[in-house]
């Protein structure tokens, strides 16, 4: 019988390719809320519980094809469940940013034999959640060098629990743990661009980092942003509202007007989309941080809707803006 659950997950494939797991963790947050949770979740008004994210991820992406969008002649967006995939090409071999959910590597396989002939080789980590790297081992297997922040291998060695969703993930398989990481920031020369690595500290988790194409004017965020939608601060694992506006911050000093910008979440965008990202994210801190300054438990700082005038154009995604405004409160 096909559940409400499935239906909403169907429904949601077939009118937005481009559908991320924000939309998804939305549809199953609701879904998943027993009363029991529900008075958990009023408890904690930083928890939206989704304890089997895991598993919803993996039978939609098992399901969801993969939308490729060419950004310049080398390098492509790769659209399915999951964070955002980006590939670039070359003669060195493909070189890929994020792994996504593993039951989706064969759409993504299908997805990269279609841009050129050469092998897969490297593949970055922007973090380590688990809409980034489930697909982390069978893309090793297949031949891929992983480099990545060196939280997320060490991360990656240990099961994980991400607060928000009350949603335990296992730790990954040895052949899905980064062969190559670094503290602060790498450079790679490949397929006749410079790739710069740059660790944001303290952001969406302790792990973030966004790659720059220099050369291809390409920008690929990992989570610092959320296109359009109030962004999950991992707080469990080292996030903060105020390292997140700081990494955004690094991202907008190398952006030009020409500059593609790909979110962790959300669709492709540009600098004046990131810098309204930015002027969301200052505003909401600024206000959460005087209704803490007077004394304001959580509870009553998110019962005074300071996000109201907001939440009609940033509460599309799967945070809600109770739930962003007790994260932002959580890590001031
Ligand atoms: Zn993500
Ligand atoms: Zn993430």
């Amino acid at each position: 019988m096909k559940t409400r659950r499935d239906f909403l997950i169907g429904s949601g494939m077939a009118t937005a390719a481009w559908l991320s797991a924000g939309t998804l963790l939305a549809q199953a947050a609701a879904q998943n809320a027993q009363p029991g949770q529900a008075e958990a979740a009023n408890a904690n008004p930083a928890v939206q519980p989704n304890p089997d994210l895991a598993q919803t991820l993996r039978t939609a992406a098992a399901k969801e094809t993969i939308k490729t969008t060419k950004l310049r002649d080398t390098i492509f967006l790769l659209q399915g469940v999951g964070g955002n995939i980006v590939c670039q090409i070359g003669p060195d071999g493909k070189l890929l940013i994020d792994s996504g959910i593993s039951t989706g590597t064969d759409h993504l396989r299908d997805a990269l034999e279609k841009l050129d002939e050469h092998r897969l080789k490297l593949l970055i980590n922007t973090h380590w959640h688990f809409d980034h790297t489930d697909g982390n081992a069978a893309l090793h297997l297949d031949g891929a060098f992983i480099i990545a922040q060196d939280n997320t291998r060490s991360r990656l060695l240990k099961p994980q629990l991400i607060e928000t969703y009350a949603a335990h993930f296992p730790a990954a398989p040895d052949a899905g743990l980064p062969q190559e990481t670094f503290p602060e920031s790498e450079t790679l020369w490949v397929n006749n661009d410079e790739e710069d690595l740059v660790h944001t500290p303290d952001a969406h988790t302790d792990s973030d980092i966004f790659i720059h194409f220099v050369k291809g004017n390409v920008i690929h965020t990992g989570d610092l942003w959320f296109n359009g939608m109030y962004p999950l601060i991992d707080i469990g694992t080292g996030g903060t509202i105020n390292g997140m506006i700081r990494g955004v911050d690094q991202v907008l000093q190398r952006a030009d007007e020409r500059t593609k910008i790909v979110p962790g979440h959300g669709p492709l965008g540009d600098k004046p989309a990131l810098q309204g990202y930015r002027e969301m994210l200052v505003t909401v801190a600024d206000r959460v941080e005087k209704l803490k300054a007077q004394g304001k438990t959580v509870e009553e700082a998110v019962a005074a809707k300071p996000t109201a005038d907001l939440d009609a154009e940033w509460a599309k995604g799967s945070i809600q803006a109770g739930t962003f405004v007790a994260l932002v409160y959580d890590s001031l």
